[in-house]
């Protein structure tokens, strides 16, 4: 360990006990046996160990929810937006230890933590809170009264690549539905979660309300996916593990909500500002060393502006300093694990083989000599049927590749079993937005249109089932009734 390892574990073992899980509003010794070690993916050192649970586990705390599900459902909006906004509030106090937590557990760089992976879910859960404050009002249809209630008790099953984000994205909005919540978060990024809930404990929430196990995705993730009593799964991570929790939740008709993978595509139209439509598409491709589900992966570029596109990629490309996690210089970290990384140089050398130009980076460029790097890489010239451009990579790797015209670039992007994000870059503003109606795809960005937390998110196709986020990611956590009067 390095002193700064030892210097934050100090202050996040505060009050988040790392030995133990958080069942019923305390923190309880694990039943099971074992545990997982967490690596700090820049120095190559293990950190901190945090227990492995088990089956027994699972059942305590899903019992434990259970307990709460119909106190917590019977608790007003108002109180609960109030829980919610006292949660945001013990989040906001650790932000600074939750920034360095997430830059050595995930690698980010410092200023990528503060900005996106903590301020992000902070706007998350102060949007909620306010949302849940209003909840609303019933419909009348007919002779039928229609309202909303709780869908039950929910287990959330979360990834690595933004440790706090994902967290907060499915346990606010379940909580604001009146649902309790059972949390399995990532085991390779667990410390941020320990935090959170040291955050969730001082804040006050009942107990059983929110319940934290740790544990392996086969264990802990496949027992909660399974478990009779668990009313709904809502999981993020990749598409074949998202298939899986689909199969173990259908015996028994539990509600599913999945957020997959993605590919989405960049469209930079012929009348673009293509500067800003390159840059910005270069930033959205590489931010969190590409290891985003909305990375836009590749980009369509007209043919008329493509050689500009690529000089200017490269350029943008140059400037993301790979390094020290905590160096203030750093843009690029390195990727969560060595095996993630050898996955990413195997989709890279694959490309070359298949192909593609490689315009900067690459398996051979030079990275810093520890940490688990892969130099920001832009490739053009991709085949839009070939591997690069079709499966996804979660690591630094732009695909460029030229169409003919809106037509062709629309059928480009859609040709893709993915459908989360996208974006569209255009002087015409009716233009861009008739592009943007035509893409398959959950969420498209209008020359660079802000990010919006009360917007609903989620996939089509392959990218997902169900939308998180404002007050369509609260609805996705009820069952509707028509009561007939
Ligand atoms: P992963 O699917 O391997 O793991 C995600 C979570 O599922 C982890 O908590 C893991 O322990 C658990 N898990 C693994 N196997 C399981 C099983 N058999 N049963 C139940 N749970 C199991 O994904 P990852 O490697 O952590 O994350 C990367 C993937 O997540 C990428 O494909 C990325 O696109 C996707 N992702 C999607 C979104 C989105 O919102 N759409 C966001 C972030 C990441």
């Amino acid at each position: 360990m390095t002193s700064a390892d030892v210097a934050t574990s100090a202050g996040a073992a505060r009050a988040a006990d790392r030995s133990r899980f958080y069942l019923d509003g305390q923190w309880t010794e694990p039943l099971g046996g074992g545990v997982i070690p967490v690596e700090n993916p820049y120095t190559e050192r293990i950190i901190a160990t945090v227990p492995a649970g088990s089956v027994r586990d699972v059942d305590r705390a899903v019992a434990a929810a259970r307990a709460a599900a119909t106190p917590w459902a019977a608790t007003p909006p108002a109180v609960r937006a109030e829980h919610l906004a006292r949660l945001a509030d013990a989040v906001a106090a650790r932000a600074e230890d939750l920034a360095a937590t997430i830059g050595r557990e995930l690698g980010a760089p410092q200023r990528v933590a503060a900005a996106v992976h903590v301020g992000m879910p902070l706007t998350v859960l102060r949007g909620i809170a306010e949302t849940a404050a209003r909840p609303p009002a019933e419909e009348t249809v007919g002779n039928s009264l229609v309202v909303r209630e709780p869908v039950g008790v929910v287990a959330a099953i979360t990834p690595w690549n933004y440790p706090l984000h994902q967290v907060v994205a499915k346990v606010a909005p379940a909580l604001a539905a009146g649902c309790p919540v059972v949390l399995k978060p990532s085991e390779v990024t667990p410390l941020t979660a320990y935090l959170f809930f040291d955050a969730v404990h001082e804040a006050g929430l009942p107990p059983g309300v929110l319940n934290l196990v740790v544990g392996t995705g086969p264990v802990v993730g496949e027992a909660l996916a399974g478990h009779r009593d668990v009313d709904m799964v809502s999981f993020t991570g990749s598409t074949a593990v998202g298939a899986r929790i689909s199969h173990l939740a259908a015996d028994r008709i539990a509600r599913v909500a999945l957020e997959l993978g993605g590919k989405s595509a960049n469209l930079v139209l012929a009348d673009a500002d293509l500067p800003a439509a390159v840059r910005a598409g270069v930033g959205k491709a590489f931010l969190n060393s590409g290891q985003t589900c909305t990375a836009w992966s590749r980009m369509l570029v007209d043919r008329s502006r493509y050689a500009e596109a690529v000089e200017l990629a490269e350029q943008s490309a140059r400037r993301f300093t790979l390094g020290d996690p905590v160096a203030p210089q750093t843009r690029l970290g390195p990727l969560v694990s060595a095996a993630q990384r050898d996955r990413v140089l195997g989709h890279v050398d694959r490309a070359v083989a298949d192909g593609a130009r490689l315009v900067i980076g690459g398996s051979d460029a030079e990275v810093p000599a520890q940490g688990h790097f892969v130099a920001p890489t832009v490739f053009a010239d991709v085949d839009p049927d070939g591997a690069l451009a079709q499966e996804e990579v979660f690591g630094p790797v732009l695909a460029i590749i030229p169409v003919a015209d809106d037509a062709e670039a629309v059928a480009v992007a859609n040709n893709s079993r993915y459908g989360l994000a996208g974006a569209v870059w255009s002087a015409d503003a009716e233009r861009a937005l008739a592009v943007a109606r035509s893409l398959r795809t959950g969420a498209v960005d209008v020359n660079g249109g802000a990010f919006n937390p009360a917007a609903p998110f989620g996939g089509y196709r392959q990218s997902g089932l169900g939308r998180e986020l404002g007050a369509h990611g609260i609805a996705e956590f009820t069952e509707v009734k028509a009561i007939q009067r």
